[in-house]
């Protein structure tokens, strides 16, 4: 069945991982989505009533392996007391979803001013999708000395696109700083505890080798409202401002919920 209304079109599942019980990636052939890297679209399945539902989703393809091949991944998680996750995770490939024919957000590289150098891109949980998609672009390396990308998470298990991540670290030695971040399990290869803490005690940045400030820094946070209003104040008190288009900041977000 096709379907096409209200900027949504019907596509294929063509793979799913399931990165743990309730956490997985889709990938849906959907050749006709327009995007910029860093942004979302929607997703939809009708319910029983034969009314959609839909949902934003960041979009972890970069828009040039989109255009080689037409398809276009999302990491979701499913909240059993939601009312699509849990559908989405019940699709296998050869189901059809809706999709988007367009991306929207503002969580793009264009949106950060020119003089910035280091990029951090802090996300909890899904919230490190769009970030995946920015490191897949070409211009990032270029155009910045550092790229911190801060992964927090409850558990080990909930560490994604770990693969991708080590071959972005080859791709860009020394430039790509990665830390993921757990809070409620100790391991060695990450910190401990919740984002706005480690950064009020100066250990986000000394893991990081280099410093969080106005000249040269520009900050992305993405994910749970909470991690990202109380980023946002640790940022504050750190002399960092909300960047708005009409006066230009280091910092900017987008909230999951
Ligand atoms: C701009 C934007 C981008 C988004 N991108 C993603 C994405 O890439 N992946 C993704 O899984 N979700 C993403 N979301 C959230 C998504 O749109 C849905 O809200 C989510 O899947 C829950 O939908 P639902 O119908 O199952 O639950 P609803 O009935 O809408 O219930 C919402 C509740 O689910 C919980 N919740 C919602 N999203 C999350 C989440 N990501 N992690 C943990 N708890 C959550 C919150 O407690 C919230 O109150 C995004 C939201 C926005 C606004």
């Amino acid at each position: 069945m096709t379907y096409q209304r209200a900027n949504l079109t019907s596509a294929l599942v063509t793979k799913r991982t399931d990165w743990n019980d309730s956490l997985f990636s889709i990938t849906l052939h959907s050749p006709s989505t327009q995007f910029q890297a860093g942004q979302f679209t929607k997703l939809g399945l009708f319910d029983e009533n034969g009314k959609i539902i839909k949902r934003a989703y960041s979009i972890i393809t970069h828009p040039e392996q989109h255009q080689a091949t037409g398809e276009l991944e999302f990491l979701i998680i499913s909240d059993p007391r939601g009312q699509l996750s849990p559908l989405l995770h019940s699709l296998q490939v050869g189901e059809q979803v809706l999709v988007g024919t367009e991306g929207t957000g503002t969580m793009t590289l264009e949106e950060i001013p020119v003089d910035s150098r280091d990029l951090w891109m802090i996300s909890s949980g899904t919230g490190i999708g769009p970030f995946i998609c920015l490191l897949n672009d070409k211009k990032i390396g270029l155009r910045f000395n550092h790229l911190v990308l801060v992964h927090a998470v409850r558990h080990r298990k909930d560490l994604t696109y770990t693969n991708i991540i080590q071959s972005l670290e080859k791709q860009y030695p020394g430039k790509l700083i990665y830390i993921p971040v757990i809070s409620r399990e100790t391991h060695p290869n990450a910190l401990s505890g919740r984002v706005p803490q480690l950064l009020d005690s100066g250990e986000l940045e000394r893991t990081a080798g280099i410093s969080l400030d106005r000249e040269k820094s520009f900050v992305y946070l993405c994910g749970n409202p909470q991690m990202v209003k109380d980023t946002s104040n640790s940022l504050k008190n750190i002399g960092l401002e909300k960047h708005l288009r009409r006066k230009p900041g280091q910092f900017a977000s987008e909230n999951y919920w």
